[in-house]
């Protein structure tokens, strides 16, 4: 039986422990590891064990697990000692919003007061639009979901 995951992958082999990595958390389902050029001391990865790329790629119920393995991760980073008085979660989801790795994860950062991380929005931003605007925005969206989520 070959072995699973993808061969060219990095995030893949850190799984198969064929490429070194710093591991804080593992179940059958996910793995978390420290970042190899971390933004802050603390910085952790967490990805399902199941190779995708993107978010929508994962099967029903797998963004459960994934978001349960982060939330542990960032609970065993405020006790940690290391400066931790909040905790940022981030995914770039897809090469156009910034993914390096073309395996999911999930970047779970340490945060504190005044530390300069921020989300830079496009020009323009600032405007609220009308509510025929947000209400036809949502429909499109909706329209995607299916009636039973329709709320
Ligand atoms: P992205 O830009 O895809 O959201 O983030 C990819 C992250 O993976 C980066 O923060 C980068 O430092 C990290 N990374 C890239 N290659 C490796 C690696 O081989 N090992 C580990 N532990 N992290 C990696
Ligand atoms: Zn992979």
């Amino acid at each position: 039986m070959s072995a699973p995951g993808r061969s060219d992958c990095i995030f893949c082999k850190i799984i198969r422990r064929e490429a070194p990595a710093s591991i804080v958390r593992e179940d059958d389902a996910t793995l978390a590891f420290m970042d190899i050029r971390p933004m802050v001391p603390g910085h952790v990865l967490v990805i399902p064990k199941a190779h995708c790329v993107l978010l929508e790629e994962l099967p029903a119920g797998g963004a459960g697990l994934l978001l349960e393995a982060a939330r542990e991760v960032s609970a065993a980073l405020r006790k940690s000692g290391l400066p931790c008085e909040a905790t940022s979660l981030y995914v770039a989801n897809g090469r156009e919003a910034g993914q390096e790795v073309p395996h999911l994860h999930i970047h779970v950062l340490p945060r504190s007061r005044n530390d300069g991380f921020g989300l830079r929005p496009p020009p323009g931003y600032g405007a609220t639009p009308g509510r025929a605007d947000l209400e036809s925005t949502a429909a499109r969206i909706r329209e995607r979901l299916g009636p039973s989520r329709a709320g």
